[in-house]
């Protein structure tokens, strides 16, 4: 049944993995606490529930935009939804109070400010509301960076209700997830689902800025036309990054928290229907955005921690389509975070934590094998090699650099751990230079001992070991490099230390243009997509909204040449075919005769068939076995009635006369299929 609607409404052949249990229990009016990542498909998990419930749900979400979005993709695919925001006209809120007292909305999205007024309640009373379902949910945890005061009254409202609350979130460690089950559920343990962290479809890849200008400007050529996100560490590179971009042709914009609130709305609604935008942002974009087709997200700058990068890249793809990810890094990065960390105001415990979870990330940076692995294991997840990031495409070039390491570590200790990586590096080659004679460093053991390495293979050296947290710079004196504890075993040639050699290497341009489908269908994704804008933009809605990049790149590939085939498409669900299936249709085949409405709404399905052959079989009787007696025929809605209920008695559905014309060679149809 789940499976039905999920196809029919959605037009989806499977469920993600965990969703149908989700949908299952929230069916069943269990109150649940679901834990998926982004992308994982969570909307689906309350909004199928819902239509197979009586009454209606009403959805919590903290963002108006979003709301809006889901609301328009709900009733693209035929689902009565509505939505009560401070956005709304008042004609719209009329229409929802309307629809809401016919007993016409099955699905009713609400901002949470909403529930502090007095007459909320009593409307969700009489709206004959039998579930509650919260977005977001963490935002009901007040240590939480998200946390909205309004989400307190959730739990109020499920108590006065007396109705199963469905929760979801993207994050919840351990202490948010007890605080949800607290203030959500009133203490009582809702049944709690955890879906793995893994993102499968985003390709993961870092790189060392070696003219990161370059590898940036170069990294969004390749990717032309494609939606996508490029992360700065400060608001004047979001602006700066964005001129070039547009320079260089490439539609881009900056955004960052130093914008005007009116702007920032606006790059975020030009983002979101846009299908082709870069936004050059600070961290300060996300939040708003639920643009599930975001083709990629690019770190200028590396992000200041595990948890954030696994949050930022993980915007890209939540379609579930191939998403790519490039994050670059450099020693300055590492000293920049170090030192925010260092400078902040958090206590020394908590400053500790952020120094592991930035350790986290460098371990991913410069990571020697499928980085993927290493970014579940952070999770807590074991995971075989994935074939999906740079180090399972390129395995790197490993080398026992514990030599050079302990030649490193001796002269930063030798210079008294008072200098950065630029003079450990000279003192290492026995580089002449004024503050080497002036400190007497050339006079010192380690002068020279590395000159058979070469200048930039060494700070690639210098980077790898701030990366592994070998040595760190220290805060009290502007960055000199200071070795820390987990450099002593090195020192004491207790455990060798392996590095990458090819980050030396000067990274290779990527100048391979990285479409979405072969060469030979590319042409036809074109054209589908101009067509999707063109709908899209007729009804002024967000181009995924007709149909997500993931069903187009299938049409382009499987090229339908029937509304059955069309309707076999996953994403294509009933309601969809019928609005939109012949407009692609026709991209992919031309001219296709038109198919009657009560037959459209079996295409794709066994009965479609089955009422082709009933069709052709009620054809041929028209004039009885022998061609002469009085013709019948019968409607499409009475075919179509037989073909999906496959009666056993088929009195029920002819009358007598045809029943005697049709009836025996009918049941040998519906009998044998
Ligand atoms: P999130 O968990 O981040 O809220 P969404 O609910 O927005 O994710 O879903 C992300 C995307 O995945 C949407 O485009 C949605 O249509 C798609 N999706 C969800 N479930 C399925 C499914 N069973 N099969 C195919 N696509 C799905
Ligand atoms: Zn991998």
């Amino acid at each position: 049944m789940p499976q039905d609607v999920l196809r029919r409404v959605w037009g989806f052949a499977d469920f993600r993995p965990g969703q149908s249990e989700i949908v299952q229990a929230v069916a069943e009016g269990r109150d649940v606490l679901a834990i998926m990542p982004t992308g994982g498909g969570k909307s689906l998990c309350y909004q199928l529930p819902a239509l197979l419930r009586d009454g209606v749900t009403v959805v919590i979400s903290p963002l108006i935009a979003l709301m809006r979005d889901q609301v328009r993709a709900l009733r693209e695919a035929g689902v009565p939804a509505g939505a009560l925001t401070s956005g709304n006209t008042e004609d719209e809120t009329r229409e929802v109070f309307e629809a809401l007292s016919n007993g016409a909305l099955k699905i009713l999205y609400m901002a949470p400010e909403r529930l502090a007024a007095g007459g909320t309640l009593p409307l969700l009373r009489r709206a004959g509301v039998t579930a509650i379902a919260v977005d977001e949910a963490h935002c009901v945890s007040q240590w939480g960076h998200d946390f909205r005061p309004d989400y307190l009254r959730v739990g109020e409202l499920k108590r006065a209700l007396g109705v199963p609350l469905a929760a979801f979130t993207a994050t919840a460690d351990a202490e948010t997830r007890d605080e949800i089950v607290a203030r959500l559920f009133d203490g009582r343990a809702p049944e709690i689902f955890l879906r793995g962290f893994d993102r499968p479809n985003i390709h993961l890849a870092f790189q060392p800025k070696d003219g990161p200008r370059r590898q940036i400007m170069d990294f969004v050529a390749a990717r032309r036309g494609q939606p996508g996100i490029i992360y700065c560490a400060t608001r004047a590179k979001t602006e700066t990054l964005a001129a070039a971009l547009d320079q260089a042709g490439i539609a881009a914009i900056a955004y960052h928290g130093g914008m005007e609130a009116d702007a920032r709305r606006e790059v975020e609604a030009r983002f979101q229907r846009d299908d082709g935008l870069v936004v050059a942002a600070t961290v300060a974009f996300g939040m708003g955005i639920d643009k599930p087709d975001i083709r990629w997200v690019a770190h200028a700058d590396l992000p200041k921690s595990i948890e954030s990068y696994y949050q930022e890249i993980g915007r890209a793809g939540r379609d579930g389509a191939p998403a790519e990810t490039l994050t670059l890094f450099g020693p300055d990065d590492i000293r920049l975070r170090r030192t925010q960390i260092d400078e902040g105001l958090a206590p020394p415990d908590r400053k500790q934590a952020d120094h592991a979870r930035l350790n986290a990330l460098l371990g991913l940076a410069e990571a020697t094998a499928c980085r993927r692995q290493v970014l579940l294991s952070y999770f807590g997840e074991v995971a075989a090699p994935c074939g999906n990031c740079d180090l399972c495409d390129t395995p790197p070039d490993i080398f026992d650099a514990t030599q050079e390491v302990r030649m490193a570590l001796s002269a930063i200790l030798r210079t008294g751990e008072r200098f950065g990586g630029g003079h450990v590096i000279d003192v290492l080659i026995g580089q002449a230079t004024d503050r080497t004679a002036q400190h007497g460093h050339d006079a010192l053991p380690t002068y020279g001992v590395g000159k058979a390495t070469p200048k930039a293979q060494w700070q690639a050296i210098i980077r790898q070991m701030l990366g592994r947290d070998l040595i760190r710079p220290d805060p009290e004196r502007h960055g000199a490099l200071r070795i820390t504890e987990a450099a002593h075993p090195v020192l004491r040639g207790e455990v060798p230390v392996l590095l990458r050699r090819d980050l030396v290497r000067r990274a290779k341009p990527a100048t391979v243009v990285r479409t979405q489908v072969d060469d030979e269908d590319a042409p036809l994704l074109s054209a589908l997509k101009a067509k999707r804008r063109a709908l899209a933009e007729a009804q002024r809605v967000p181009a995924y909204v007709i149909f997500p990049d993931r069903t187009l790149i299938e049409m382009a590939q499987a090229r339908p040449q029937t509304l059955d085939a069309m309707a076999r498409v996953n994403g294509v669900g009933a309601r969809k075919l019928e609005s939109y299936g012949a407009a692609f249709l026709q991209v992919i085949a031309g001219e296709v005769p038109p198919m009657h409405p009560a037959r459209r709404a079996l295409a794709g399905r066994e009965s479609g068939d089955l009422y082709d052959r009933l069709a052709a079989t009620a054809r041929q009787l028209a004039r009885g076995e022998d061609g002469t007696a009085k013709p019948l025929s019968l409607t499409p809605s009475a075919l179509k009635r037989i073909a999906q209920d496959r009666p056993g008695d088929l009195s029920r559905y002819l009358d007598q006369a045809r029943l005697e014309r049709f009836g025996t060679a009918f049941r040998a149809e519906i009998d044998g299929s």
